[in-house]
């Protein structure tokens, strides 16, 4: 049973609000509400913090949905007891700079909380070969990071000489109010100068042998990383734990994100594969009985065509099963598609008439002479390229032709076309 809801109707939410929809709430109104603008409502930004502060903690809302404003005893302070005031809360919340730096502060973000209690996760990318995608491999990568120093156990020097910075009291940052105009006052968060932002001092002498009172380590690593078969560009392969170290707070991961590099032959497309093969117009006509394609396994991929199952160019045929292995089901694999080119002779490789002829009495016949209108030109075929195709805009106008007289007028087939009439 609900206890209250009144922190949720201050910030115009329902009690099953997110936390983002919570945080959104806020800001919007703490804005609108923010002393420096509107002075005449302090009360309301005091409420609004407030309810905000109770909120935006998991433990604290959770205490507040079952108890009320007054806890658990009844009559209490009620909640938010980090000791951060509303001030220092709102800073923390826009990141310094009253109404800049906006940028949303991630799902650990705002709140109380000014250090995440997991460090953070390290992407990390690693090429690979479509053979290694296919095949499978293990191989080693050596990663640099910090991990937490064996000699003082991560506290920078021996136990009790670690101070609290009493310029920040422990949390790395000051809040400075500096006038930016008339009435107009900015709010910044700065790094305490005292302690560099770490919220702890430590003198030189007591500082640990090893580490320097850097409490963690620079330490290289060497792991085994296993691609396995099928898995594919972009597959993320998470390192539990082998992030940078930090004492106090749950290692983040490495996660490798597998980059393929273009293969010369396959591209692949899910769990298929495909390729382009030329093959020579005999064969294209006259079958072939022969290795076609050499396999990222290494294996040659042996195709028999019978003479007469003609293969014509930009033809798309397919092998069943010779495509990638499927991930974690490396027995099942998609199909290998092939696009067939056929090259045809080069000029001139046909040396008498009698040759042509002895072809052509073996190739499938012309077909009936079509029927040829009255006047014909006679013309001649040059190389085009399909890229000059529409080039030729309209070059005479009406005044064009004025000027140049009437003996202007062009043939119909342009440059490279010689036309002669018959
Ligand atoms: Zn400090
Ligand atoms: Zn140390």
């Amino acid at each position: 049973m609900r206890g209250d809801s009144k922190y949720y109707d201050i910030l115009g939410v329902s009690p099953d609000a997110s936390d983002s929809e919570i945080k959104k709430a806020y800001r919007t109104l703490a804005k609108q509400y923010h002393p420096d603008k509107n002075p005449d409502h302090g009360d309301r930004f005091k409420e609004i913090s407030h309810a905000y502060e109770t909120l935006s903690d998991p433990e604290s809302r959770e205490m507040y949905d079952r108890y009320g404003e007054d806890g658990p005893g009844g009559g209490g302070g009620g909640f938010g007891g980090a000791g951060m005031t509303q001030e220092e809360m709102f800073a923390q919340m826009f990141g310094g700079g009253f109404f800049g730096g906006m940028e949303d502060d991630g799902p650990r973000g705002g709140g109380r909380r000014s250090r995440p209690r997991r460090g953070e996760d390290i992407m990390h990318s690693l090429n690979v070969s479509l053979e290694d995608l296919y095949n499978g491999k293990t191989t080693k990568l050596s990663l640099e990071k910090n991990v937490v120093c064996t000699l003082c156990h991560g506290k920078g020097g021996k136990t009790g000489a670690v101070k609290k910075c009493t310029t920040c009291e422990g949390r790395g940052v000051k809040l400075v109010v500096r006038q930016v105009g008339p009435g107009m006052m900015q709010q910044m968060q700065v790094t305490c100068p005292t302690c560099d932002g770490d919220g702890e001092t430590l003198r030189d002498k007591d500082k640990c042998k090893k580490c320097k009172g850097a409490k963690v380590v620079n330490e290289k690593k060497v792991m085994e990383i296993f691609i396995e078969k099928g898995m594919r560009d972009g597959e993320k392969i998470p390192m539990k734990g082998e992030a940078d170290q930090l004492p106090g707070i749950e290692t983040g991961d490495v996660i490798l994100v597998l980059k393929q590099k273009p293969n010369a032959v396959f591209e692949r497309k899910g769990a298929d594969l495909s390729c382009k093969i030329t093959i020579p117009l005999v064969e294209a006509l006259c079958g072939f009985s022969k290795v076609l394609v050499t396999h990222l396994d290494g294996r040659g991929i042996h195709v028999e065509q019978p003479a007469g199952k003609v293969i014509r160019p930009g033809q798309v045929m397919k092998i069943v099963g010779e495509g990638m292995p499927h991930f974690k089901r490396p027995i099942d694999k998609g199909d290998l598609y092939i696009t067939f080119e056929v090259e045809f002779p080069k000029d001139g490789w046909i040396k008498t008439g009698s040759d042509a002829k002895t072809l052509e009495a073996l190739l499938p016949g012309r077909g009936p002479t079509p029927i040829e209108p009255e006047l014909v030109d006679h013309c001649t075929l040059e190389e085009g390229d399909i890229e000059d195709y529409g080039s030729q805009t309209h070059t005479g106008n009406a005044y064009d032709s004025d000027e140049d007289g009437d003996d202007d007028i062009r043939g119909h087939g342009g440059p490279g076309v010689q036309c002669a009439q018959s």
